[in-house]
């Protein structure tokens, strides 16, 4: 019998507690008393407290399994087989405590002992930074693997600066030459490069340096570990899928969204699967993003939900569902992570409401802006021309609501492209106007009017007002 991502998750944490560690629960994705982070991005994210010395922690072994959400990643989703905007991170940390020589085989351990994941030894590749020999030896010496499954990558250095930082071991899954994107012969087709054969499922981070202001890197006198594993891509290579799409993670969402939709299915059609796969992520985001707290507004963290949102009702629009349908998929999120995530499903009148009202309210300019992306489009095709004006995509911005991104990537579609000098000059221009308009806190404003708008019925106003941050967001 195939494991569940429930039992995965599980079999995880109770490895590394097994190795005397603390299971700790996820954070909220809403980081807290953290100004440089929009979201909880990673597992370390939310344990600074403890590497900084802040904090000391009551066993210097952590486990979890951290909700995060990159927003770099959003174009990603639907295109590569291993991106989603939310992913939990599963984590083994050593605050002070082991290092290298038992991190590296741990990893080994879990994912291809017999009693743990059994993967084939084989299929795993791993990659180390040129100048840690220290990790090379551990993984040739004590693991036992090969010279040609260990590569030196440059880029394998964790270092954001000022702070701890260290090299990095990561490692990959070999999906076959099936999977592969790019040609034998290409300079990407190892693991590390930019390819979807060699799937990157772990990331052992140690942490031993200080990174000091003048630029010099120093012993740390108590050496870190911090790892991370996406827990989407590691159940999609237990559970043999082809993207992290084909899991029980994400299968009963595209299966609900594919009878809410116009006769689709998963499956048929590219383009389809692309929306599908879409719709599926930005479900999960923003369930647990609005579990969590955050709501849909026009800057941070917020605009962040309502450029998703948008998103996910445009791909619903290209598979024929003309009414309100996300907020639907609410509880089958909450239904396929109750045993891990139970608040979902507590919360979920509430987070079907903050969606449905957001829908609702793009939904009130979408065709009318489909329509008018469209009639562009075709007349740039008449006059072979190929970019969008940045009048055009701030008219789709500000009067209909349409995230320029969201623009730039519908344009894409048609082999255009938008002009983003010219949308920004725009945008300046309209915050120029709006400074010497307003003075209160927009931030503030905006989610209050969001509330209102759930507690009596939404009234369109328009979107002359969604503009100020969001430039910066990205
Ligand atoms: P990639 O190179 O594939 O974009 P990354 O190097 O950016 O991944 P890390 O920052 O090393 O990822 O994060 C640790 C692990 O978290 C990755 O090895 C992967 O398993 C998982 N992960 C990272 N980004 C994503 C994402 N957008 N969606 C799903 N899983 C992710
Ligand atoms: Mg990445
Ligand atoms: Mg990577
Ligand atoms: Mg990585």
């Amino acid at each position: 019998k195939q494991l569940s991502s429930g039992e995965i998750r599980q079999m995880f944490l109770d490895f590394f507690k097994s190795k005397g560690h603390a299971i700790e629960p996820s954070a909220s994705l809403v980081p807290v008393d953290d100004p440089t982070l929009l979201w909880i991005n990673s597992g370390v994210a939310t344990l600074k407290k403890y590497f900084d010395g802040s904090v000391v922690p009551e066993n210097p072994r952590i486990t979890n399994a951290q909700k995060s959400i990159r927003t770099n990643d959003i174009e990603n989703v639907g295109k590569t087989a291993r991106h989603l905007t939310f992913f939990e991170m599963l984590g083994n940390f050593s605050v002070g405590d082991y290092f290298k020589e038992q991190a590296i085989p741990w990893a080994w351990e879990f994912l291809t002992s017999p009693q743990w994941l059994a993967l084939d030894p084989a299929k795993l590749y791993v990659t180390v930074y040129p100048k840690d020999t220290e990790a090379k030896r551990i993984w040739h010496d004590v693991v036992g693997l090969s010279d040609d499954h260990i590569f030196e990558v440059e880029d394998n250095f964790w270092d954001i600066g000022e702070g701890p930082s260290g090299p990095d071991s990561e490692i990959f899954y070999d999906r076959g030459q099936s999977f592969n994107n790019v040609a034998d012969d290409d300079p990407e087709n190892y693991p590390g490069g930019e390819n979807e054969r060699y799937l990157e499922i772990w990331n052992i981070v140690f942490s031993e340096f200080n990174h000091l202001p003048d630029g010099r890197y120093v012993e740390q006198p108590h050496k870190n570990i911090d790892t991370g594993m996406g827990l989407e891509r590691l159940v999609a290579v237990i559970q043999d899928a082809k993207t992290n799409f084909e899991t029980d993670l994400f299968m009963p969402i595209i299966q609900a969204t594919a009878k809410l939709s116009d006769h689709r299915e998963y499956g048929k059609n590219a383009a389809d699967d692309v929306s599908f796969k879409i719709i599926a992520d930005h479900a999960r985001t923003v369930t647990f993003a609005i579990g969590d707290g955050a709501l849909p507004s026009n800057e941070g963290r917020g605009y962040v939900l309502r450029r998703l949102i948008r998103r996910a009702v445009l791909n619903g629009k290209k598979l024929g569902i003309e009414q309100d349908f996300l907020y639907q998929l609410v509880p089958v999120v909450g239904d396929i992570m109750k045993s891990y995530y139970p608040e979902i499903l507590d919360n979920q009148a509430f987070i079907q409401k903050v969606i449905r009202s957001e829908e609702a309210r793009f939904r009130e300019t979408l065709d009318a802006g489909v329509n008018l992306l469209n009639q562009i489009i075709d007349g740039l095709k008449a006059e072979n021309k190929t970019q969008i004006a940045g009048e055009e995509a701030f008219k789709l911005f500000d009067t209909f609501g349409f995230p320029v991104e969201m623009t730039a990537e519908y344009a894409e579609d048609e082999g255009m492209s938008v002009d983003m000098d010219g949308f920004k000059a725009q945008m300046e221009a309209q915050r120029q106007r709006a400074r010497s308009a307003r003075s209160d806190d927009q931030s503030m404003g905006s989610q209050n009017e969001l509330l209102m708008d759930i507690k009596t019925e939404s009234k369109f106003v328009g979107y002359t007002e969604l503009s100020d941050k969001h430039a910066k967001l990205m």
